[in-house]
């Protein structure tokens, strides 16, 4: 098979990519990853087992109880495990935005938590999304106010990767007034135990990206110490928007790894199925659009190679993410589809990985960001009017 790997790849980057294949070809062989899928369960034994080898604590340095690496670690990382399970690669992003956010934030007590994170013992979640709001993301409503020298807070937050699981929940909620008409001032981020009675959580069970564990999460007067506000009160969009960059990188690195999991299949199964007395590859119809594939996917792998090595060289890199994360995901999605195509009724089948690839694929478009809202961002980057 073609190798679009990237030569430039250090050999410490190389072993890393062997280490996760080796670990998870041991925890997750096939069968494992589509049951896991199927019946949508997160697998404590797997997470644990990647704390272990280190590569959860990827991105916050080992001062601080993470692993050291770079974003091009984190992102080889989150390629492999997408290419076995992609929903744990959603799991696994949200931790490593997790650990930036904690080592970079000045995050007081709440950066305590930040080894137990790292190793596994602790399970986090991202609380920002609500059923009102997603893209709009600055008009969320969930409140925490200071009452008797803790946080309370109140709201409801949906889509949660990992709700169920979380030991403790990094929300986003407005702590203080709009401030001259700038709506992300006064957010703020507080990390809220999940063990007590004003943390409830429902599932919400989603046709793709299963073993993301996905949540709607309703706080109650639930309860923070003070000391758990995460870096500046009020200035939670600033905190993440040094974690953002990084975040739409590795999102482009899950459809990279989905991508390069579906073209293998499509190849693999041209290779097999026979039809008319010779293998389907032999068909254009079926061998162009793989073609078609493998030049896509490595053309989002160059895009997204250029922008590691600006993120790791200290470079602003706003833009160039934003392209990452809608290059490789429209990729994706065609490659998926073309994969199905190529794989007929057996596409569709649970025994066969492509489906999953096909489902998980729809998340690459709107999450966590939408394409359209990149689409947005880069239009103004050329300079047009701002068009929402
Ligand atoms: C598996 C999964 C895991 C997730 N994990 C988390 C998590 O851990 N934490 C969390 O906080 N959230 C999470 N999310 C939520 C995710 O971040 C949102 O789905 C995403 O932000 C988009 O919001 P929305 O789905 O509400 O879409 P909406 O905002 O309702 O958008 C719907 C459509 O309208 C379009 N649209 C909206 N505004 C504009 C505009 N101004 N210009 C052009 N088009 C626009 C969008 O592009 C989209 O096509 C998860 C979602 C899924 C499915």
């Amino acid at each position: 098979m073609l190798d679009t790997s990237p030569f430039e790849e250090p050999a410490e980057r190389h072993d890393l990519r062997s280490m996760v294949q080796a670990l998870l070809g041991r925890h997750l062989p096939q069968d494992r990853a589509l049951q896991i899928d199927r019946e949508g369960i997160f697998d404590r034994d797997v997470w644990q087992a990647l704390g272990e080898a280190g590569v959860l604590g990827l991105g916050a340095d080992e001062e601080a109880g993470g692993s050291g690496g770079t974003v091009g670690d984190a992102l080889a990382v989150t390629e492999e495990i997408a290419r076995v399970l992609p929903s744990l690669a959603v799991d696994y992003v949200t931790c490593g935005m997790a650990m930036r956010m904690l080592a970079d934030a000045n995050a007081g007590a709440a950066a305590a938590q930040l080894p137990d994170i790292a190793s596994g013992r602790t399970v986090c979640a991202f609380g920002m999304s609500e059923p009102g709001v997603g893209t709009d993301l600055l008009s969320l409503r969930t409140t925490a106010r200071e009452q008797d020298g803790q946080w309370v807070l109140n709201g409801q937050k949906t889509w949660i990767s990992l709700g169920q699981e979380a030991d403790v929940i990094f929300v986003v909620a407005r702590t203080d007034a709009v401030q001259d008409g700038r709506k992300g001032r006064g957010l703020s981020i507080i990390a809220v135990p999940t063990d007590q009675p004003g943390v409830t959580t429902r599932r919400v069970h989603l046709g793709g990206m299963r073993a993301a564990i996905t949540c709607e999460v309703f706080l109650d007067d639930a309860v923070a110490p003070l000391d758990h506000l995460v870096g500046t009160r009020g200035r939670a969009m600033s905190i993440l928007g040094q974690t953002l960059d990084v975040e739409r990188v590795l999102a482009a690195g899950i459809s990279l790894g989905i991508g390069r999991a579906a073209l293998d299949l499509h190849v693999q199964y041209a290779g097999e199925r026979e039809a008319f007395g010779a293998p389907i590859g032999a068909l254009q119809a079926v061998q162009h659009p793989a073609a078609d594939s493998i030049a896509e996917l490595t053309a989002a792998r160059a895009l997204v190679n250029t922008t590691v090595r600006m993120i790791e060289a200290g470079r602003s890199a706003s833009e160039m993410s934003a392209m990452c994360k809608l290059t490789a995901g429209e990729s994706t999605a065609r490659i998926v589809d073309r994969g199905m195509r190529a794989m007929g009724a057996m596409g569709l089948a649970e025994e066969s990985a492509m489906q999953m690839y096909f489902r998980d694929a729809r998340l690459q478009l709107f999450s966590p960001v939408s394409n359209e809202m990149i689409r947005n961002i880069l239009g103004e980057a050329l300079g047009l009017p701002r068009s929402y």
